[in-house]
């Protein structure tokens, strides 16, 4: 089935007898047993419930995985996945990643005996490298966050395999939609659902979708000990959210292209980082394992305070966090998403007081240019 049609039809299974083309809100936390020692399938909601088994069957399809678990956040999705982990155990993990994604390997998941190597992992040497016996996994996000490096997926998931180590991949930013990493050979895609897929910036959610049953098995122990799950009604909202993922990303691409290529002629701009510009180092690597560039621009300003003056004067790009939903948001990477880094990693990484992170959003694009335009004039 067209991707484009299992976003609206995702899971085949009906859950009631009532015709209700909407997926029912299973909004119960227990399920009454038919019998001793009977179940309907479902016990208790932690465990599964009917509105986000529907959800979870959907993303299945859409990672083509075997699998996928649904949780209250993305962070949730990345601490239960820890959990497969041991004391001593190593992982090698993007030097370029989420800020939180990076807090909790530094101070959680160290704490709990994990060790990690940081590399840029668009330059496979570098991961080689870091290669030790206790090794267990390549940990990516791609393009990462926030400076758009890319990793070919393809050639770390053949290293990966030839060494036994699992690859996980951040799918967040480019979506099921322009790049499935488990068809490239990754054992785990992990999403941040809150960002594009639920693409209303309303609900928190978290994905972990995997290649084998094995992997499924190990993962849905650890999700109903730990808890994390997603409640009946968010999951009900991303099954809405994800019906029109494919028209917003689309949309949200084309006007992210128009205004990399505007920001790129701007005489106050220093650098643009969009993998949509032919220019981009990996741009390449790009066009061939994913079919888009998404919708993320990170720029580069000549001041802090153009910088400043930008995120205070803009009117319709609203300075907050997160992204990839209708409304377009600009942020400050240094103080917000990476204010935990290491000041030096920081500023080795180039997020800097010049650096600033857009989501492009749903609005008119010209509309988006010119605020931009006033916002850096007035600065
Ligand atoms: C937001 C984000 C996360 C964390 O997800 P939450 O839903 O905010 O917990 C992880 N990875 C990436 C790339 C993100 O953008």
């Amino acid at each position: 089935m067209n991707f484009d049609t299992l976003c609206i039809h995702g899971s085949e299974v009906k859950y009631d007898r009532t015709g209700a083309v909407s997926v029912p809100i299973f909004q119960s936390s227990t399920f009454v047993h038919p019998g001793v020692g009977q179940s309907t399938g479902y016990d208790y909601s932690r465990v599964q419930n009917p509105t986000r088994e529907h959800l979870e069957r959907t993303l299945t399809r859409l990672e083509n995985g075997v699998d996928a678990l649904a949780f209250s956040s993305g962070m949730a999705a990345l601490t239960a996945l820890m959990e497969l982990f041991s004391p001593g155990d190593h992982i090698i993990a993007s030097d370029d990643l989420y800020g939180g994604s990076r807090r909790l390997f530094d101070n959680i998941s160290g704490k709990n005996g994990l060790e990690f190597d940081f590399v840029n992992t668009s330059d496979i040497d570098k991961i080689e490298e870091s290669i030790r016996t206790e090794t267990k996994a390549v940990f990516v996000e791609t393009p990462t966050n926030p400076l758009m490096q890319v990793t070919d997926i393809a050639e770390v998931s053949q290293l990966c395999k030839e060494l036994g180590l699992l690859l996980i991949v951040d799918n967040t930013f480019l979506t099921p939609y322009f790049q499935r990493p488990l068809d490239m050979g990754a054992d785990i895609v992990l999403h941040s659902g809150t960002k594009y897929l639920c693409g209303h910036n309303d609900t928190l959610a978290g994905f972990l979708v995997v290649s084998d049953l094995g992997l499924s098995e190990r993962l849905r122990f650890i999700y109903k000990t730990t808890g994390a799950c997603l409640s009946p009604f968010d999951s009900w909202l991303l099954i809405r959210g994800l019906k029109t993922l494919p028209i917003r990303i689309q949309r949200q691409q084309e006007s992210a292209i128009k205004i990399a290529q505007w920001l790129c002629g701007h005489e106050k701009v220093r650098a643009v980082h969009y993998v949509g510009l032919p220019s981009h180092p990996n741009y390449g690597v790009s066009v061939r394992q994913a079919s888009g560039f998404g919708a993320m621009i990170s720029f580069e300003l000549d001041s802090e305070r153009t910088a400043l003056g930008l995120l205070e004067n803009v009117k319709i790009i609203q300075y907050a966090e997160s992204l990839g939903g209708a409304e377009s948001l600009i942020t400050y990477p240094m103080h917000q998403t990476h204010a935990d880094l290491p000041p030096e990693l920081r500023k080795l990484k180039g997020i800097n007081e010049t650096l600033l992170r857009l989501s492009v959003g749903l609005e008119c694009t010209e509309d988006l240019i010119a605020d931009l335009e006033q916002a850096m004039e007035v600065s």
